[in-house]
């Protein structure tokens, strides 16, 4: 087939058939498409949206990309978690390993930063040491041995996604449900899960912004995961404003660290806990999704979780010291506190501004080829319905480069809105979806899944 009749076709707004989309994915991992074409491609899919039947085949030629991992050696429901991606987005830092601390194996093969967003693995990377690229059989053996891995995809691992992730991020094609959904799911297809937790985000600094896009893309993740036989559920969580305090790679492992010793970042562990509990749940271990949260918790209080947090970095080859002791790890050459202006409370803090901010810091990447510096970022002084006074930090940046400290400034600044009056409290979870449709969350009564 002709690669440019494919973009076409897509372009037109005709639907393809598996054998072209099979086609024109298989060319672009062999080398055959050019990356200029995928681009195209991805765009003309940004535009003219695939149906189920397009999105299934997509996903399914990315899943076949590269191996499928038959984790049946390990005993155990495996269950993952994946986000839709967010700002200050650090939830898979800690609930891995408490997951994997209650007795539920979690095989994780994450992404990096893409579009205004953090990714996973850039975080873990600045852990000095730490390896996301693991080969299959290092991949299997760390999940045999410590009972959760957290992994990129490779060459051998859906390769696909692997290309296709680095180029949507630069041309602006990530967007579209899709494209997110062959993306997320061929890697999870791949990691030898048995069952998933969707953390599909709705707001200013989503790719989703509305709840009725986040509803669709959750609907179509989990009729995908359905149709492959995995038990799939999600919920509709709010990304208003950043997850936490921390935004850029190393900051956040830091306030990750701290909340698996015990710190209680409210919006942050309230998230951690119940997609925590879905896991426990899912993975066999506990009756309900409250069940499963307070087996989260208690492996929290008891340290386990943070033990598992140190076994899963050893293994992959980081070095725990920098986690023991925060002080060892290079201090950004610029540091500046940004400022309130007037007295009042904090009514938004648009996680879009600031993910875009943290990228001019530093910490993610505005092509291909760029470098994240591990250091840079944002740390929040202030959230959603926090009184404020004029002069009182909102906010702190971290870069090693002025210019950059100034641009960043403006946009952190805008981030804020000042409000006399204090703001309702922001939602954090909006809803709850199965494959039966969507369900409000909290339930009326208890939920039985
Ligand atoms: N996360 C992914 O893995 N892929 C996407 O496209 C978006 C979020």
């Amino acid at each position: 087939m002709i690669p440019k009749e494919i973009i076409r076709k897509k372009r037109d707004g005709s639907k393809l058939s598996r054998p072209e989309i099979e086609s024109f994915v298989r060319s672009y991992v062999g080398g055959g498409v050019a990356d200029y074409q995928m681009s195209a491609f991805l765009m003309a899919c940004y535009f003219r949206g695939m149906d189920l039947d397009e999105t299934t085949a997509l996903t399914e030629v990315m899943l076949r990309s590269g191996e499928v991992l038959d984790l049946s050696p390990v005993p155990g429901i495996k269950v993952d978690k994946h986000s839709t991606g967010g700002v200050g987005d650090k939830v898979s830092l800690i609930l891995a390993p408490m997951v994997a601390a209650c007795g539920v194996p979690v095989p994780m093969i994450s992404g990096r930063g893409l579009g205004h967003t953090g990714g996973t693995l850039d975080k873990l990377e600045a852990i000095p040491g730490f390896r996301t690229n693991l080969s299959i059989k290092e991949y299997k053996a760390a999940m045999a041995e410590v009972g959760a891995v957290l992994a990129g995809q490779t060459a051998e691992i859906v390769p696909a996604d692997m290309k296709m992730y680095a180029l949507r991020d630069v041309t602006a094609t990530v967007e579209s449900v899709p494209l997110i959904a062959g993306s997320i799911m061929s890697k999870k297809l791949a990691e030898g899960i048995d069952a998933l937790v969707l953390d599909v985000k709705v707001g200013r600094g989503a790719f989703m912004k509305t709840e009725a896009e986040a509803a669709e893309l959750a609907k179509t993740l989990i009729g995908i995961g359905t149709s492959f036989g995995k038990k799939v559920i999600g919920f509709l969580t709010d990304m208003n404003q950043p997850l936490g305090y921390a935004v850029g790679n190393w900051l956040e492992v830091k306030e990750s660290v701290d909340c698996l010793k015990g710190r209680d970042v409210s919006d942050l562990m309230e998230l951690t806990y119940l997609l925590g509990g879905a896991m426990v749940m899912l993975g066999g271990k506990a009756a309900s999704i409250e069940e499963g949260t307070g087996l989260c918790r208690s492996a929290i209080e008891n340290g386990k979780a943070l033990d598992k947090f140190h076994q899963i970095v050893r293994r992959q080859g980081g070095d725990v010291t920098y986690l023991e002791d925060f002080r060892k790890y290079p201090a950004s050459k610029f540091e500046a506190d940004i400022l309130s202006t007037s007295s009042g409370y904090v009514g938004s803090v648009d996680a879009l501004e600031l993910g875009f901010a943290a990228i001019i810091l530093g910490a993610g990447r505005t092509k291909l080829e760029d470098r994240i510096d591990p250091k840079a970022g944002i740390v929040l002084k202030k959230k959603a319905g926090d009184p404020v006074k004029t002069g009182e930090p909102l906010a702190a940046l971290y870069t090693e480069q002025e210019s950059a400290a100034a641009e960043a400034r403006s946009r952190i600044e805008r981030a804020f809105s000042i409000e006399k009056k204090s703001p309702a409290a922001p939602r954090l979870i909006h809803a709850m979806v199965d494959e039966r449709g969507v369900h409000p969350w909290p339930p009326a009564g208890k939920v039985k899944i």
